[in-house]
């Protein structure tokens, strides 16, 4: 399996996946350039991912958008924006975890195209997070 999954269910709620190839695409205004945007009304994430992005670089998005969803569900003070950085670092040490130890579907391992994770550079865990909602 080399595909990327195109929904999650969250607390029994399906939310669908899409992959945007451009930041300024995940924004459902196109006002500006975001990482992730998760649609509460429509359950949909929507995900910065282009072709040369690593699986593990769109593991640590996808997590980063799901815990959102969870913190939202839960009431969890890690929803608030002041806890916005807080939520993003726990998402890229999930991500990690979870591509280190294997415990990832193929697909999110070998990234968006099922390239062997050799044929690339090691993806850099710690980027710079656009401003706006990630
Ligand atoms: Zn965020």
């Amino acid at each position: 399996m080399n595909q990327l999954p195109d929904s999650v269910i969250i607390f029994g709620k399906q939310y669908s996946i899409e992959y945007k190839d451009r930041p300024s695409d995940v924004d459902k205004d196109g006002r500006c350039a975001l990482w992730g945007q998760t649609d509460y009304w429509t359950h949909t994430i929507r995900m910065y991912a282009p072709p040369k992005f690593s699986g593990v670089e769109i593991l640590d998005t996808l997590i980063h958008e799901v815990l959102h969803i969870i913190a939202e569900e839960l009431k969890f003070e890690l929803r608030k924006e002041e806890h916005h950085e807080e939520l993003g670092l726990l998402a890229m040490a999930l991500a990690d975890v979870f591509a280190r130890n294997g415990w990832v579907v193929p697909g999110l391992v070998n990234g968006r195209h099922g390239e062997s994770p050799e044929s690339e550079d090691p993806a850099p865990l710690a980027k710079a997070e656009s401003d706006g909602e990630r």
